[in-house]
Parts: C-alpha cells; sequence; structure tokens
C-alpha cells in the first residue's frame, strides 16, 4: 500500500513542487496550509510521515511538532530555511526525527522521506530487542530504550539513543561522521554531517560527568567519533 505523507506548508508554490515529487514516487499525499489544521489532519488522517515547515500560519511548526508527538510516532521532517533552529528541531522537547534546510533539491528531500519511512520499519522490527551493554558507570537496556548513568536515567531522544547504541555496540572502533550518517540515520545519498557534530554535542552534554572531559563518546581528531574502550 503506498506510504501517506502529509505536507504542512502554507507557501502553496513549495507544497505544488512537493506534491509532485512525492507523488511521481507513489507517495499518497495529503495537505495541511497552517498548523491548527495539521494536528488536526495528522490525528483523523494518521499519515506514516510528516513534512513539518516552521513557519505556519495559527501555530508554528515547533508548537504542531510537539502536539502531534504526544499522540502519535510518526517521522517528522521539519522544513526550516534557518541553520540555527537545527538544535531546537532535534532536540528532546520538540522529538523531530529529522530536518532539511529550505533550499533543497528535490532528489535530497525524496531519499531523506524515504530513509525515515526505511527508519521505521527497522524500528518496529528490533523493538523486542533485549539485552544491555554495560561500561564505566553506564548501563544501555536495549529492550526499554534506556540509558542510565551510576543508576540514574538520562533522557535522550530516539537518534540519540540509536547513536549511543551504535557506538556502544561497536566499542573502541572509530566512524566517520559520514558513516555515522548512514548507519544510524539512513542517509544514503546526502552528508549533512553538522547533524552528527550537534546530535553529538547534546549527547554529551547530558550523558558525560564533564562534557569537557569525555569518557564516554570520543572524538578521534580529522577522522570521527567512538565509544571509548578501557584497556
Ligand atoms: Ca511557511
Amino acid at each position: 500500500m503506498a506510504k501517506k505523507i502529509l505536507i504542512v506548508e502554507d507557501e502553496k508554490s513549495i507544497v505544488d513542487i512537493l506534491r509532485f515529487n512525492l507523488k511521481k514516487e507513489g507517495f499518497d499525499v495529503i495537505e495541511a496550509y497552517d498548523g491548527e489544521a495539521a494536528v488536526r489532519v495528522a490525528n483523523s488522517q494518521k499519515p506514516d510521515l510528516i513534512l513539518l515547515d516552521v513557519m505556519l500560519p495559527e501555530k508554528d511548526g515547533f508548537t504542531v511538532c510537539r502536539e502531534i508527538r504526544q499522540t502519535m510516532n510518526v517521522p517528522i521532517l521539519m522544513l526550516t530555511a534557518k541553520a540555527d533552529e537545527v538544535d531546537r528541531i532535534l532536540g528532546l522537547e520538540l522529538g523531530a526525527d529529522d530536518y532539511i534546510l529550505k533550499p533543497f533539491s528535490n532528489r535530497e528531500l525524496v531519499a531523506r522521506v524515504k530513509a525515515n519511512l526505511r527508519r521505521m520499519v527497522i524500528e518496529d522490527n528490533t523493538s523486542k530487542e533485549s539485552g544491555s551493554f554495560e561500561s564505566n558507570g553506564l548501563t544501555i537496556d536495549y529492550g526499554r530504550f534506556e540509558i542510565r548513568r551510576d543508576g540514574k536515567i538520562i533522557e535522550l531522544t530516539r537518534r540519540e539513543f540509536e547513536l549511543v547504541k551504535y557506538l556502544a555496540n561497536h566499542q573502541g572502533q572509530i566512524f566517520s561522521r559520514e558513516a555515522l550518517l548512514e548507519k544510524v540515520w539512513g542517509f544514503e545519498f546526502f552528508g549533512d554531517v553538522r547533524t552528527v557534530d550537534v546530535t553529538v554535542r547534546r549527547i554529551r552534554e547530558k550523558l558525560e560527568r564533564d562534557p569537557s572531559n569525555c569518557e564516554y563518546i570520543m572524538t578521534k581528531r580529522g577522522v570521527g567519533y567512538y565509544f571509548f574502550m578501557p584497556d
């Protein structure tokens, strides 16, 4: 069955382009032109993925994202023209899955949509995973999607959790930012490596006892990131 994409955007010309390109790829497309309608349509139509503009009439994209997140686990890709909004978009309080900077290429947009839909399928299939990982006071409970440091729960977004889990599962192995984008985000064609840096920084602020002196997520200068492996 065709996947249903909800486009939330008040600029008609952008909606036209998005609709055209998504339909060409075989997706069903539904639309909302303001924030109020977005929440209503999302709840009644249950889309498989939402493309959500930040600047909207009635209710901005941040508010819409937060409201939809309370009831649905649907992937949300935010559209923004401002690079400085990226931190907020990927933050825990919003829980968006991804962002696309305007102006974007149609090819990039379609690739991101597909990557995020694919991730949902993979997550559904792995959600019954169990077991845990332990190192230096840090515990990762795979089944419960939970990370604790010294017994205290660390609040992470789903993506942050996935990144920590991936690095921990390959403890000591160094990954380039491009490799992490592909493995953890599922972007095969377009590497916006800033996403990895932003996510690592946010993880460190929550996870590390002292973010300026990391014990878990380490940087290998000029190469990438790895999970610390004790001797
Ligand atoms: Ca707009």
